[in-house]
């Protein structure tokens, strides 16, 4: 017995990206997304992508997790993989629909002949299918126009395809379709959900996260490590760069006004950042950032932060209430790492009074007392790399 995934693909998305990009990218990521599970074919035909594992003892359900969070599917379903003969379909459709079938009253068959040499016709395959069920499930009935589920029976090339209708896929468009971008990452609600949201529209992703030992643990850089896993899952591997950053916090806080703190913190963390993200290929950046939710994130506060880069910075967040970011955080299952109570380098050295109307003159001034570039250069050479899989 042959079970398989049918893909479509979503085509909506794919205005300025011509088709075979799109599916190749889709493909690919498909292979990524399966890899620990075991080997599968990948193929696609006929404006859908059939996915079947090699072996039999390959986790199925596990399978069609991974695949629904893959960017770029428009729906996706399971199905029964049989030979183009109505007898055995509909012993196939009573077996592999029966469960589905017994909890509901009424329901319908769909068919579509690709297959145009099949000898019956698609409604003669909806007839001889629904008299089929009646016959088995007595406590059925048909009802064409609303009913409680509905038998698909596709007559295709390689065999006949037997499911129920399909499920939303994850939307979006195939990770890597859109070029490579780094979000800077914390241990935050917020960071996790950026990144995700520009996975969700191709968007190859690389994390950067700053951390300050030994005023921040290892825990904490650990839980950073699980939100990108997490992340991860949608959208493929992601290589995170861990850096140094406590000689620079010690540095501000020895030699910078206390209410400065965190912008000039920020400030650096962008520099850094677009260095980083030169070095590696990345176009543009991504933070969590919310106008207003906190101090450092008023609009005269991100324009002094953003001043100090040249590259596009992406803040997907930046309209959006706390409770729409948390509900994503919820549905992509990093809330509850998020709220763990470990502590950001951001936390370690907050202000008591923070400005939240800085000028930019006075976050120059201030800097003046450090030295900015020999910073900037400590800090990138000291960078390490972890590679986080799905
Ligand atoms: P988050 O929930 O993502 O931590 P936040 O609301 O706590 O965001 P801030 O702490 O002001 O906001 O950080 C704003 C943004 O700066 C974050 O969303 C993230 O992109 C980046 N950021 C903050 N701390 C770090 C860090 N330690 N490493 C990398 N990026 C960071
Ligand atoms: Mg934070």
């Amino acid at each position: 017995m042959r079970e398989v995934m049918l893909i479509k693909n979503g085509e909506l998305a794919m205005k300025g990206l011509n088709r075979s990009t799109f599916e190749v990218a889709l493909v690919k990521n498909l292979h990524t997304s399966l890899k620990s599970l075991g080997e599968f074919d990948i193929r696609r035909a006929q404006s859908t992508i059939f996915v079947e594992p090699r072996s039999e003892d390959i986790d199925w359900d596990l399978a069609c997790e991974r695949v629904s969070k893959v960017f770029g599917l428009a729906a996706f379903t399971r199905a029964r993989l049989c030979e183009k003969d109505m007898a055995v379909i509909l012993e196939n459709t009573v077996d592999y629909l029966q469960d589905a079938l017994e909890e509901v009253s009424t329901f319908k068959v769909e068919a579509k002949r690709a297959d145009k040499t099949f000898p019956l016709t698609s409604p003669q395959i909806c007839a001889t299918t629904g008299e089929y069920l009646l016959e088995k499930f007595p406590h059925l009935s048909v009802d064409v126009h609303e009913p409680e589920f509905t038998v698909m029976i596709e007559i295709r090339d390689f065999g006949a395809y037997i499911h129920a209708p399909q499920t939303p896929g994850a939307g979006g468009m195939p990770v890597g379709t859109g070029g490579k971008a780094a979000i800077l990452i914390s241990g935050g609600i917020d960071s996790p959900v950026a990144a995700w949201m520009m996975a969700k529209r191709g968007i190859e992703l690389s994390g950067i996260h700053f951390a300050s030992p030994p005023y921040t643990s290892e825990r904490a850089e650990q839980k950073v490590l699980s939100l990108i896993g997490k992340v991860a899952q949608y959208a493929g591997k992601i290589p995170v760069y861990i850096v140094p950053f406590t000689h620079i916090q010690e540095e501000i806080g020895k030699h910078c006004p206390e209410d400065l703190f965190t912008l000039i913190m920020r400030r650096f963390m962008m520099r850094i950042s677009q260095k980083l993200a030169d070095i590696h290929h990345c176009e543009a950046l991504i933070t969590g950032e919310s106008v207003g939710q906190v101090a450092s994130q008023t609009m005269t506060a991100i324009a002094c932060t953003e001043a100090v880069c040249d590259m596009p910075v992406f803040r997907p967040l930046i309209g959006m209430d706390k409770e729409e970011i948390i509900r994503i955080s919820r549905k992509i299952d990093t809330f509850d790492i998020s709220i763990q109570p470990y502590e950001d380098c951001c936390t370690v050295f907050t202000p008591r009074h923070p400005r939240t109307h800085p000028k930019r003159d006075m976050l120059e001034l201030a800097e003046q007392a450090l030295d900015v570039d020999a910073l900037v250069e400590e800090a990138v050479a000291g960078v390490r790399r972890v590679m986080i899989y799905p």
